[in-house]
């Protein structure tokens, strides 16, 4: 920039380029185009012009850009005041005119002076009134003049004295930018304001590094220099993080995933960042993370194997269920194999009396990323024998009058090899009740015997070993009227004739019959579904009494295989019964799988008759073929030691692995269980065999929770069960496992059993809890007597303690059969709402005391007469009655004296006495506790 200024006698002329080549700032938003107190060189003011008209000071734009600005003037002057100059009134001013001329041309010589216009007549805002010269203090003004909008490229200045006395301090011209900024993350060039007051000029801004456009980031330059109204903006890239207006790369261990998140996250659990910038993090080893799942989530893993697999086996169908896996990888999107979500499903139709394997693993949302590596459960069932289906497919090939040829397929599922077939028929409108049955073992059946005339209905069913299954639907034809077969060779015209016309009178005839008998079948429909659920399962099997042979040998070579003693091996004792140890081990029959069994051993030394009741468990459970009863695989007899080999049940009896297990099991679960074992026993009760000792400890447990029946030596009641004990009739009895009937006078029925498996409910349902707890045999007779029954346990579903109730009706017949236990758990499990509903949170409930005194109090402790017999105080008896005490119930109040006062000096005897009522109380109160009336 270069400038000169030209001395006028009052004015001074300066000119000035109206755009910026290198400035010196002031204020961050104005850029100096001249100022005169940095010019180095001729600039210089002069008081009064060599001749009239104006000087010039120049500057000239090397640019020659032609943007219009706005341009400001900042004078910088001294004024003297007019009173303090004297005799100069009239001619004094105090003011100077301040003017400007635009043009291209920096070196006009001669610019007249009505070519400038007028900016303002300054005046000063501070003069001096009193000169002292000798301290003086010059006060300088500052005034600032807005040009306007220039458009060309330089402009004069010029400054009019018009008779003031006025000394120009210094001159600034200057305009105003918006300066270099960052906002949002874009930044905004240093920008020139627009021409005028009110103009804003838009201005774009661009992302700064490692940045990317949101919305298009851009602001406006107001006039003064300010930047307004920020739009748009910039985000950071992923990897990189705002700070202190920049965008800066993420540190090791931080990642960040999206430009739209905040700053850089910490890795999440079981993942790692090793670089800076990171946009995602790695996961750890044997960590996943599925497609879907965000950068933000943990790595997780597959799930674990499933747990405690049960299965039901009803006939060809198996109900499997099981609890989710003890880890689930870290996520919520747990499934099983099959795309299934629950934890059971049922497996329908399958083929009978066959061996299946069903596995089920656990997936989640990284299942995929690790394939092969799936922890899979397993159970392995037998189904069940099953009868066949129905026969669906029956046609008549030949009818003639007095017989009809029938045939027919296969049913679809045989489940087993079709023995015969049974064909029912009947005359449509006789009674039902008068059918004949043709049996055949091949699929046609040439009927014979029937009327002319007469309208028909036929069944076919097949049967296997299984038994009948169900009837076809019912197939309707009519007899003929003509000998000889309508359908085939030996039609002649003449036969046809007659056919054609008896048809159609036989078609009225149908018509007619057709309502008539629907009128009648409406009638007999329940008489014959009872006559067919006799017919559907005949020849039930029933359990055989090995003592009812001759020789009990026989039994056992009947209902038990021989096995040869190489063929097992025994690996360790497992438990002591009661004719010897009982030991697991395997067995390895030729052509078969080697599998895990339990050994039964007789030791040595035994009876004849030991050895007898030793067999006869096998001989019975040889007789038994279901999933809930324990499978007899054979018998060594031919070598000793004796042994009875079943399978191997890897949990041992119920009662313990409950109490082992405590609280673990899911209501379900148990409910499953219970549901096995009442199965076993609907099958043993059809078998009409009753088992007389079911209790917990004597259900079996394998490795899936299958729960199965066992304990069924002859001798077991009496000898082997350390519970059972011997009764006033002699008999040995588990006492709080059995039905008062069956203490009482011996009657053991499939309603007993019934009886004691409540109780094992209730066990199942505590986990192993003693029946009764601590309470005596005798006071649990006499509780049950008085009709209390035991507590639902804790958490126990109302649902199923009133079964447990119903089992235990005094009146055996009101006691469920075991078919309807079956089905009551069965509707249990399937809507396991029902078993929400708990009675409440402890397992002893709050029933309040009863007074020992009221009609209601419990007998159970006996009489007067009893008492002082069993504590050998009956010498006292006349005392008790003379003073009105007849019974327990008036006992237990007396006090010392009370007792002093009926006539017992004895202080020995006083404190036996009060000792036992003491007693008495303590008893009375812990039936009333624990017992709940029924
Ligand atoms: P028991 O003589 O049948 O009462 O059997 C005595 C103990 O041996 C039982 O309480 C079980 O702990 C164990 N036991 C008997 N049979 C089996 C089996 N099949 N599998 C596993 N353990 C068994």
């Amino acid at each position: 920039m270069a400038f000169t200024v030209r001395h006028t006698a009052a004015s001074v002329l300066i000119w000035i380029s109206t755009f910026v080549s290198s400035a010196r700032i002031y204020p961050a938003n104005e850029v100096t185009l001249l100022d005169s107190r940095t010019v180095q060189g001729e600039l210089k003011w002069v008081a009064s012009p060599t001749e009239g008209g104006w000087e010039e000071v120049s500057i000239m734009d090397e640019k020659n850009t032609t943007d219009p600005h706005r341009i400001f003037v900042e004078i910088k002057f001294t004024l003297r005041d007019c009173n303090s100059l004297p005799g100069v009134m009239g001619t004094c001013k105090e003011t100077f005119n301040f003017y400007y001329y635009e043009s291209n041309n920096d070196k006009e010589r001669y610019i007249r002076e009505s070519q400038f216009a007028k900016i303002d007549t300054v005046a000063a805002d501070e003069s001096f009134t009193q000169v002292d010269i000798g301290d003086r203090i010059m006060k300088l003004n500052t005034e600032v003049r807005d040009v306007g909008a220039l458009t060309r490229k330089g402009f004069y200045l010029a400054f009019q004295d018009v008779g003031a006395c006025i000394a120009l301090v210094s001159v600034r011209v200057f305009h105003k930018r918006c300066p270099l900024t960052v906002r949002n993350l874009a930044q905004f060039p240093d920008t020139v304001t627009g021409a005028d007051t009110s103009s804003l000029v838009e201005v774009r801004g661009s992302c700064v590094d490692n940045s990317e456009e949101r919305d298009v980031p851009k602001m406006y330059c107001g006039a003064d220099g300010g930047w307004l109204v920020p739009i748009g903006n910039c985000l950071c890239i992923p990897g990189f993080e705002e700070r202190s207006g920049a965008c800066q790369a993420c540190r090791m261990g931080y990642y960040r995933a999206l430009a739209t998140e905040g700053s850089c996250s910490k890795c999440p659990l079981h993942s790692y960042s090793i670089r800076e910038g990171s946009t995602s993090c790695n996961c750890d080893k044997g960590y996943f993370r599925s497609e879907t799942d965000p950068a933000s989530m943990p790595c997780t893993r597959p799930p674990s194997a499933p747990q405690h697999l049960i299965s039901n086996v009803n006939e060809t169908s198996v109900n499997l269920e099981w609890s989710a896996p003890s880890s689930s990888g870290g996520r919520q999107d747990l499934s099983y194999n099959l795309g299934l979500r629950g934890t059971r499903v049922s497996i329908n139709d399958l083929q009978a009396h066959t061996n299946y394997t069903f596995e089920i693993w656990a997936i989640n949302g990284v299942s995929k990323q690790n394939p092969g590596h799936e922890q899979a459960v397993s159970v392995t069932v037998t189904t069940n024998q099953a009868a066949p289906s129905s026969v669906t497919s029956l046609q008549a090939k030949d009818i003639t009058r007095h017989g009809v040829s029938l045939a027919w397929q296969q049913p679809e599922r045989p489940n087993g090899v079709i023995l015969e077939y049974e064909v029912k028929y009947y005359e449509k409108d006789q009674n039902e009740r008068s059918y004949r049955i043709v049996k055949t073992s091949s699929r046609n059946a040439e009927i014979k015997g029937l009327n002319p005339l007469t309208s028909y209905v036929f069944h076919v069913r097949a049967r296997t070993a299984a038994g009948y299954g169900d009837f076809s639907a019912p197939f309707e034809f009519l007899t003929t009227s003509v000998p000889s077969p309508i359908i085939g060779d030996g039609a002649n015209s003449t036969v046809l004739l007659v056919s054609v016309i008896g048809g159609v009178v036989l078609l009225l005839f149908i018509i007619a019959a057709f309502f008539i008998s629907r009128r009648r079948r409406k009638y007999s429909k329940a008489k014959q579904d009872a006559e067919e659920e006799r017919h559907l399962h005949p020849g039930v099997q029933i359990y055989v009494d090995p003592f009812t042979y001759e020789d009990p040998n026989q039994a056992v070579r009947e209902f038990a295989k021989e096995i040869d003693a190489s063929c097992i091996k025994i690996e360790k004792v497992i438990g002591i019964g009661e004719f010897g140890e009982v030991c697991s081990g395997r067995l390895k029959l030729p052509g078969k799988r080697e599998i895990c069994v339990a050994i039964k051993t007789l030791k040595v030394g035994y009876t004849d008759q030991q050895r007898r009741d030793f067999l006869s468990e096998a001989s019975i459970m040889g007789q038994f073929d279901h999933p809930n009863v324990i499978r007899l695989e054979g018998v060594v007899t031919k070598c000793k030691p004796v042994m009875i080999i079943t399978e191997y049940m890897e949990n041992g009896s119920l009662d313990a692995f409950l109490r082992k297990n405590d609280g673990r099991f899911t209501v379900i679960q148990l409910v499953g269980m219970l549901r096995g074992i009442a199965s076993g026993m609907k099958y043993l009760s059809d078998m009409s065999y009753v088992h007389r000792d079911l209790a917990a400890r004597n259900i079996l447990v394998n490795s899936n929770l299958v729960c199965k029946v066992s304990d069924f030596g002859m001798s077991r009641v009496l000898e082997d069960d350390p519970e059972a004990t011997y009764t006033t009739r002699g008999g040995k009895i588990p006492i709080r496992w059995t039905p008062p009937e069956a203490i009482t006078y011996r009657k053991f029925t499939s309603a007993s059993d019934a009886w004691s498996y409540g109780i094992v409910m209730w066990e199942v349902m505590s986990y192993g809890e003693r029946p009764y707890w601590d309470m005596s045999n005798q006071d649990v007779i006499k509780a049950i007597e008085e009709g209390y029954r035991l507590p639902p346990p804790m958490d126990c579903p109302v649902a199923l303690h009133q079964l447990m109730l119903d089992c235990w009706q005094r009146e055996r017949n009101e006691r469920p059969k075991f078919s309807q236990i079956v089905n009551m758990l069965d509707k249990l499990i399937r809507n396991p709402g029902s078993l929400k509903r708990t009675g409440g949170e402890t397992s002893r409930p709050n029933t309040t005391l009863l007074d020992p005194s009221s009609p209601d109090f419990p007998s159970c402790l006996g009489s007067v007469a009893g008492w002082l017999q069993a504590i050998k105080m009956e010498g006292y008896q006349d005392n008790f009655t003379a003073a009105g005490y007849t019974t327990l119930g008036a006992v237990v109040h007396m006090t010392q004296e009370d007792v002093a006062r009926i006539g017992i000096s004895s202080v020995v005897h006083q404190d036996q006495i009060l000792n036992s009522v003491q007693g008495m109380l303590s008893q009375m109160q812990q039936i009333q506790d624990r017992m709940v009336p029924v």
